[in-house]
């Protein structure tokens, strides 16, 4: 089984993706996570040049880095709950031809702006991310208009997303998710 959560910055997509994926023993890759992770790295730090402006890394660039950290560290037997991935009409492609299928289900979790630039506020104290300037943030929702939403659509026609209310507590959002499982 795989399953993939979206949403804006800021929406609760890794939090909601971790609980999913320990739940039903399954890989867990939240794209963004691995990424600054690898910030020491050569590749890494050619993606931080990308982060920090709030642009999407480049395919190449992220599939490299991204692919070494599935050949490493999970599970080729297990499923998969991806979050921030994939986020362009490239990553799909190479997310088939990696796993040989799609999603069973595609979460979407909706957050109104103003709700989410409160909590990336927060999070800006609280965990120093160098893309949470108000700049960096700007881009990173036009990328996610420009380029994810059509993506979330291809899923849409697809019939497997499931539209999310994700202004609640966070226990509250998982209940939801795991009973449309
Ligand atoms: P996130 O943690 O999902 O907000 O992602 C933070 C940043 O990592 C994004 O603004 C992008 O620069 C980069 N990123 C994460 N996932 C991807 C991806 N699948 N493709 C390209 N860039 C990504």
């Amino acid at each position: 089984m795989n399953y993939a959560i979206f949403g804006p910055p800021g929406s609760g997509k890794t939090t909601q993706a971790k609980l999913l994926a320990e739940k039903l023993n399954l890989n867990f890759l939240d794209s963004g996570t691995v990424l600054r992770a690898s910030f020491d790295t050569e590749f890494g730090n050619k993606a931080k040049e990308y982060m920090d402006r709030g642009e999407l890394v480049p395919d190449e660039l992220q599939f490299q880095i991204v692919g070494d950290y599935v050949a490493k560290e999970c599970d080729p037997n297990k499923g998969f709950v991806f979050t921030g991935f994939p986020r362009t009409f490239e990553q799909i492609s190479f997310m088939e031809n990696m796993f040989g299928g799609g999603f069973d289900k595609v979460f979407v979790l909706v957050v109104s702006k103003e709700e989410f630039l409160k909590r990336l506020a927060k999070r800006a104290i609280l965990e120093n991310r160098s893309d949470e300037t108000p700049e960096a943030i700007e881009e990173r929702l036009s990328e996610y208009n420009s380029k994810t939403t059509p993506v979330i659509n291809y899923y849409r026609e697809k019939g497997v997303v499931e539209e999310i209310n994700g202004e609640r507590s966070v226990e509250e959002i998982f209940e939801d998710i795991l009973a449309r499982v």
